[in-house]
């Protein structure tokens, strides 16, 4: 299939030509020819499908071909959890929209509002924007959002776990309710279904990957061994593996801080990416990890999405993530567009309820590779991909406990999710 015969014009596919995007990806197919017919759209997306592309492109062709932009207003309007992907998205629709004569803006907190403000002035076809500063906009009288013909929900679930629902309907109230809506969301919880009945109508389903699966391509294992030994063992591994670049999570911004000071210590190039970090910073250190010049890029899960590096070949795992959506999350910035590549996780005995949901939430068991010399001495419970841990029992030292504990004990984890 090609991109002319979804229906795109040709200024959009001498762009993706150079480019170099010779086919559509799936979510592609399926949503280019339904955005372009003005149908509401229901997509099941993470990121590595191509979904920005999915949506960005039959926007661009929509707005070139008709009408334009009141002062102070925006035309199309999407919708984002973080800063980061803000950034990614609004990057995307420039390169799309290289060839076209549309305005595109990008708007996100922790940095100064004026500038977005004169911006607005002139009104644009695309504003990308996080719902808390677009509210403010809004507030300040910058921004009308009566004339949004298209709404564009990126990483609905991602939204709802940052807490940003009461935004969300704020901003709801403030559209035209003739419109456009689209939902993109990796995961599909109830409160998206509640969600997605509340703003769609009639939509266009489109399911680009089994839901809540890590993408095939990725190699996937994890590592048991105590807390404490956790960033000795990611250094061993760094060295034995040679890897060229990783991208490692951490649970705590204090976690990632003492990650970064040892890996520099040791000589390596590391950078942080975290909540905390002002936003400049958080870019800088991105377009050095982009650029090659940090080895390491340590990151907490507010980093998760949005992050774009091509041919990321490894991911880590350093903690386990709390919600186990976020392992899909994280995992997903390897293996991108068809690529391969390998995602570890570094688990000690304390996580074993994650590793249970995310087991259950993937429906595949993870491999386990003990690593010489790092064996836990806190055990790692054996665990199955119906989100049971299963308890094997020891050894029994005395012949008298030998028949209590030869049983095998299941406790249920589905209560974490
Ligand atoms: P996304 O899932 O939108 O974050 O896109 C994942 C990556 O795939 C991005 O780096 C895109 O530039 C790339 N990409 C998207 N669509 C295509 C395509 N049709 N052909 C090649 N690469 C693509």
């Amino acid at each position: 299939m090609s991109f002319a015969s979804l229906g795109l014009i040709d200024p959009i596919i001498r762009t993706l030509a150079s480019l170099s995007y010779t086919a559509p990806t799936a979510v592609q197919s399926q949503a280019i020819p339904a955005v372009l017919a003005g149908r509401d759209v229901m997509a099941a997306a993470q990121t590595g499908t191509g979904k920005t592309a999915g949506f960005a492109l039959p926007l661009l062709q929509r707005l070139v071909l008709e009408g334009q932009a009141a002062s102070n207003g925006a035309r199309s309007l999407v919708l984002v959890p973080t800063r980061e992907l803000a950034e990614q998205v609004h990057d995307s629709f420039k390169a799309y929209g290289a060839s076209l004569p549309l305005r595109t803006m990008v708007a996100y907190g922790g940095v100064s509002i004026n500038p977005q403000m004169m911006r607005l002035r002139k009104g644009v076809d695309v504003l990308v924007a996080t719902p808390g500063r677009l509210l403010d906009l809004v507030n300040q009288n910058a921004l009308r959002l009566n004339g949004v013909q298209t709404l564009v929900l990126d990483e609905a679930d991602r939204m709802l776990d940052l807490g940003f629902s009461r935004d969300i309907d704020k901003v709801l109230a403030l559209l035209p309710r003739q419109r456009q809506t689209l939902l993109f969301s990796a995961t599909f919880s109830d409160a998206i279904r509640v969600l997605a009945d509340k703003l769609l109508r009639d939509p266009v389903s489109i399911e680009a990957s089994p839901r809540n699966t890590t993408v095939k391509a990725i190699k996937q294992w994890i590592v048991p061994v105590d807390k404490k030994r956790k960033s000795e063992l990611f250094l061993h591994l760094l060295k034995k593996h040679g890897w060229r670049q990783v991208l490692a999570f951490v649970k705590t911004r204090k976690g990632v801080d003492q990650l970064v000071d040892l890996l520099a210590a040791k000589g390596i190039a590391a950078d942080s990416i975290h909540g905390d970090k002002p936003q400049p910073a958080r870019l800088r250190a991105l377009e050095r990890f982009k650029a090659g010049e940090v080895r390491v890029l340590v990151a907490t899960d507010v980093a998760a999405r949005g992050l774009d590096i091509e041919e990321l070949p490894v991911v880590v795992n350093v903690d386990l993530p709390i919600v186990a959506e976020d392992y899909v999350h994280r995992t997903g910035r390897t293996g991108r567009a068809g690529a391969s590549g390998e995602a570890v996780s570094l688990v000690c005995a304390d996580e074993v309820l994650q590793l249970a949901a995310i087991e259950m939430l993937t429906k595949q068991p993870l491999q386990r590779k003990d690593e010489d010399g790092f064996e836990p001495e806190h055990r790692v419970p054996q665990t199955n991909a119906a989100g049971q841990i299963v308890k094997k029992p020891k050894k029994p030292k005395k012949a008298k406990l030998a028949q209590g504990e030869a049983k095998v004990v299941q406790e249920d984890v589905r209560f974490r999710r």
